[in-house]
């Protein structure tokens, strides 16, 4: 039987998108934790734990502690499939493909492999590689440095577009202000409570982001109350990503006890910035993201790909300021036109502009995870997912917001999953994972 159909037979609330680890040591706030005879961290803040306790980690921070007889069985069941997805993941990494490409990519890719520095012009080329053979090379070399560094763990985050009132008016953003033509919708506390709820307890999510346009009507202290409501109910790693709130609204956040912040700085350039955002400032959301670090918050930043007026000099700046702001995970994806915006008649990048853009990213960075995007999926609804995890990518996430709001969550036209339930999106990410043999979880802290 193929080993993913093994895994689509497990009951949905066991997937769990992280497998249960043993607490085997202290190592001050953090604990050591062993998955299969692997030793990874993960910070302990939220519960009493003792040696030998099971625990979820997510995103390097304890979650919650599993009882016993619950955790044997899921291992029992993990045992099989990660090693066999392990095996189907260590095939697909292996590094050929060498032989066909030009004789600079392999010299810059050689850099790569053997950990030596590359140096701006280098990575600029590679960023610029036209040849498909050259590409093909690139993408095979970052895949097997995502192989090397995170073996195939692979992070699945759940996403609820809470609001997508806002009163920002970036040019690209089909949710902008100035969009007259938008139905707009804002959920309630007890919506968003329920969704989150059953995220958690049907379908195992143990790491949510909660995202919105600037809406005014939910300012700091609202979305805390939020935070603290829908952490004392559930075990969850949570995300907030609604924009600039300043460092005391952060710091409100990590209070109430969210621990991520999601945030793009969509382009490092102060020109091109300034264009895209007619009233604010690149040092504002710049700002904002180093203070979410400062505060202790995993940090979620990237910028888009393909926007008018960028070029691959810009995109290759975008990442080392990305690298800068010590990210736990990197989002890069396609800008795509909106038909009500003033960016309607421009076009998107080339599906391998993100390709590249994700293998530079994973040269430049190893540590880093790396989502591949939904807008990349949009952009390629048959491949665009699975070439991203093939060129260097290792994270998704699945959108949780109710159907009959997600289509107005429109930020781009013809968002992908617009119209799936929740279990469809999750079947179809395993049976993906499992070919490229991913394992849907995420093990804590090397
Ligand atoms: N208010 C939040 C969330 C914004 S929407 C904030 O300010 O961070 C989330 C992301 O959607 C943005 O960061 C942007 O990068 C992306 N996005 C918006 N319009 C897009 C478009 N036309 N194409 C691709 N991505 C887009």
């Amino acid at each position: 039987m193929p080993s993913y159909l093994l895994l689509t037979s497990l009951p949905l609330a066991n997937m769990c998108y992280a497998i249960p680890g043993k607490i085997t040591d202290f190592d001050g706030k953090k604990v050591i934790v062993d998955y299969f005879g692997e030793k990874r961290y993960a910070y302990n803040e939220f519960k009493e734990v003792k040696k030998g306790d099971y625990i979820y980690a997510q995103g390097g921070f304890v979650i919650n502690v599993v009882p016993e007889k619950e955790a044997m069985e899921i291992l029992e069941f993990w045992k099989e499939s990660f090693f066999k997805l392990r095996e189907v993941d260590l095939r697909l990494a292996r590094l050929e493909g060498s032989g066909v490409a030009g004789e600079k990519t392999r010299i810059i890719l050689d850099k790569a492999l053997e950990g030596r520095k590359i140096d701006f012009e280098e990575y600029l080329y590679l960023l610029s590689l036209e040849d498909e053979n050259d590409m093909g090379y690139l993408f095979k070399v970052a895949n097997f440095i995502r192989q090397k560094h995170h073996k195939n763990a692979c992070c699945v985050h759940g996403i609820i577009e809470f609001s997508n009132f806002c009163s920002s008016d970036c040019l690209y953003c089909g949710i902008r202000k100035s969009n007259r033509t938008l139905e707009r919708y804002r959920m309630s506390e007890e919506e968003i409570l329920q969704t989150v709820r059953e995220a958690v307890s049907v379908y195992g999510f143990k790491s949510i982001v909660l995202q919105s346009g600037e809406d005014p009507h939910f300012d700091a202290d609202g979305i805390s109350f939020l935070i603290r409501r829908i952490l004392k109910e559930n075990n969850l790693l949570l995300f907030i990503s609604v924009g600039e709130v300043g460092e005391r609204g952060l710091k409100k956040f990590y209070e109430a006890g969210a621990r991520g912040v999601l945030i793009r700085f969509e382009t490092s350039d102060k020109e091109l910035y300034s264009k895209l955002h007619p009233r604010d400032a690149l040092s504002y959301r710049m700002a904002e993201i180093r203070a979410a670090g400062e505060i202790g918050f995993l940090v979620l930043t990237g910028g888009l790909v393909g926007v008018p007026g960028q070029k691959n000099e810009d995109i290759l700046k975008d990442i080392f300021a990305a690298k800068k702001l010590c990210p736990e995970m990197y989002t890069f994806g396609p800008f795509l036109p909106h038909p009500d915006t003033p960016l309607s008649q421009n076009q998107p990048p080339a599906v391998e502009l993100v390709l590249k853009t994700i293998a530079v990213l994973r040269l430049a960075d190893v540590n880093g995870k790396i989502v591949s995007t939904t807008a990349l999926e949009t952009l390629d609804a048959e491949k665009g997912r699975n070439d991203g995890f093939m060129a260097g990518a290792n994270s998704l996430m699945l959108n949780l917001t109710p159907e009959k709001y997600r289509g107005l969550y429109n930020i781009y036209p013809g968002r992908i999953h617009e119209k799936e339930t929740v279990k469809h999106q999750i079947d179809k990410a395993i049976e993906d994972l499992q070919k490229l043999g991913r394992a849907p979880t995420d093990i804590g802290l090397r």
